[in-house]
């Protein structure tokens, strides 16, 4: 409803210039430090999901952690984390990435998922979708059965959601 968004909204500092000229940076770390916005934004985004339609929470470093572990105890679900390569010191499965200016690479346990999970992927925003869908790719190479993509923010220009859609994966965003 317009009032959640309204809270959220206020919530989002906006940075011009940052990291670069030109660019106008959503710092969700405000929202986070925001006792009433940072609930209101989890409930919203599990609300769906409660009573046992979700097996498993994957998010994405760094912010994709602190939102999705709130969502993992509120469903009840498990959580695993999506990192940068090298920080995860079991057996991994990884991927290539494409990000405005050269490459990045990704990786999940190789046993984080059992094949035929279910599983909620979530970050704290989605921009083109690069980062989103290189973690779409994984879990399916998990066998992971994606339940949705959930993102606080959607910066629709630039067709994130598009991107994950046309891969079959349904997008839930709180505001654009
Ligand atoms: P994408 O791969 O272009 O969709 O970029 C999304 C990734 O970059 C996510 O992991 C976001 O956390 C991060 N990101 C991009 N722009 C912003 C921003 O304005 N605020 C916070 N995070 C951002």
């Amino acid at each position: 409803d317009s009032s959640l968004k309204q809270t959220l909204v206020n919530s989002i500092r906006n940075i011009p210039d940052y990291p670069k000229q030109g660019v106008m940076f959503r710092d969700i770390t405000t929202l986070l430090g925001n006792a009433r916005a940072f609930r209101r934004a989890v409930d919203e985004l599990v609300h769906p999901y409660a009573g046992g339609k979700v097996d498993k929470i994957a998010g994405i470093e760094a912010r994709g952690f602190i939102i999705g572990g709130a969502m993992a105890h509120q469903l009840s679900a498990g959580f695993v984390p999506i990192r940068k390569k090298g920080k995860l010191p079991h057996d991994t499965v990884r991927i290539a990435y494409s990000l405005e200016y050269g490459l990045d690479e990704m990786e999940m346990h190789r046993d984080a998922i059992i094949p035929g999970e279910k599983v909620l992927l979530v970050d704290d925003l989605i921009a083109t979708g690069g980062t989103a869908e290189a973690a779409v790719k994984l879990l399916q190479q998990l066998g992971a059965d994606i339940v949705a993509a959930c993102f606080v923010i959607d910066l629709p220009e630039l067709g994130g959601r598009k991107k994950l859609e046309a891969l079959g994966v349904n997008v839930r965003t709180l505001i654009d």
